[in-house]
């Protein structure tokens, strides 16, 4: 049996934030960040429906980014308290996956993040409140995923948690949320989803449901994210709904060794997680070629690579993995990895990637060994 599921809602378009009007309930809280969506005026619009939705609302700012154990423990506190119905996640993507860990211990007070982070083990939710949330950048996708990453800063671990009860109830996904936002960001997180969408149509969990969805997002990623970075805002617009698509697919298919590989980097180097995705991606690419029989033809053809039709395997195989490195090229991010990993490190970074939770998605059993092989080659 498998499962498939998404957000009840997911609305989009510009100016789509005022959806928040038409919520049903009684108390909303909003979480969010460190103040840009205040600086933007975001924050009061969004109070604003809230309350033209007849709601009381209460705020909860400051959400750290890589949000820890205490600030959720905060503000299962505070809500707590408040006893909201609609939990209202705004920012990039910390609010959003900090509110959803609140959400369980607020539901759950006696639950502990160790039975949280057994997979797929949440008790069910929704017993006291629904669950918005409205992503400020677009990359991390986390306004329709059932993931949530959380740090325990005083023992350096973080708890990667997933399970279909953390899938928000309702996304806004409102472009004019990331119009401001900075090239660089644009160009990372652009380059994360593209890495989702692939390494969901190539996990070993990719179905009919979330083949469709990985391939239109990579269509859109080549088709919009240059033209994004360089602030073209219509293509801007268009990575937001790119990155969204992106996320369903994974959300459901899981993801594989590109991510373990980067998790790994942002743990020892704090390199962006977006930075370390696109430069391992063609490279894990490579490595997983032959267990994924004619699939890069698709990728390629969603990449616009020309004439795959008359290609042989080995050519379009070549061709997807040739249109990732350039796309990453165009849009400023290195091809390797020199300015990043130190030699010395290698093997603690394997192990940790070889353990991490990404890693049973990948099409290829990649051992210990293979993983040093693959960080050695980008020195
Ligand atoms: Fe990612």
């Amino acid at each position: 049996m498998s499962r498939f599921t998404l957000p009840r809602d997911i609305y989009h378009g510009k100016g789509c934030l005022e959806e928040l009007k038409n919520l049903k309930g009684k108390k909303a809280i909003l979480v969010v960040g460190g103040g840009s969506m205040k600086r933007q005026g975001f924050l009061d619009r969004a109070e604003n429906y809230l309350k033209e939705a007849g709601m009381e609302v209460k705020l909860f700012e400051g959400v750290e980014p890589d949000p820890s154990v205490e600030t959720v423990m905060k503000g299962a506190a505070v809500m707590q308290e408040f006893q909201p119905d609609w939990i209202v996640a705004m920012g990039g993507g910390s609010p959003i996956d900090a509110a959803k860990a609140m959400w369980a211990f607020y539901e759950y007070p006696d639950v502990t993040f160790e039975d949280l982070c057994i997979p797929f083990n949440f008790p069910e939710l929704r017993t006291k409140a629904k669950f918005a949330a409205i992503p400020s950048t677009s990359g991390t996708a986390t306004e329709v995923t059932a993931f949530s990453v959380i740090t325990n800063y005083q023992t350096g671990v973080k708890y990667p948690l997933a399970d279909f009860n953390i899938t928000p109830d309702v996304a806004i996904v409102d472009p004019d949320l990331v119009m401001g936002l900075p090239v660089k960001q644009v160009a990372y997180t652009g380059m994360d989803a593209l890495t989702h969408a692939i390494e969901a149509y190539v996990s070993t969990l990719n179905c009919p449901f979330t083949d469709p969805l990985a391939l239109q997002a990579i269509e859109m990623v080549l088709d919009y994210l240059p033209a994004s970075y360089k602030c073209d805002m219509v293509a801007r617009e268009q990575m937001h709904y790119a990155q969204c698509l992106a996320g369903m697919a994974f959300s459901n298919a899981l993801l594989g060794i590109v991510h373990s590989m980067a998790h790994a980097l942002g743990a020892v180097y704090d390199t962006p997680h977006g930075v370390a995705n696109a430069i391992l991606l063609p490279t894990v690419m490579e490595y997983n070629a032959d267990a994924t029989g004619d699939k890069y033809k698709y990728i390629a053809k969603a990449m616009g690579v020309k004439g795959v039709e008359d290609m042989t395997q080995e050519e379009y195989r070549k061709a997807a993995v040739d249109a990732v490195k350039k796309l990453s090229a165009d849009v400023g991010i290195p091809a390797d990895l020199k300015e990043i990993v130190k030699e010395e490190d290698i093997q603690f970074l394997a192990e940790s990637a070889y353990a991490d939770a990404c890693a049973p998605g990948n099409p290829k059993d990649a051992s210990v060994e293979d993983i040093i092989g693959l960080y050695k080659s980008l020195l």
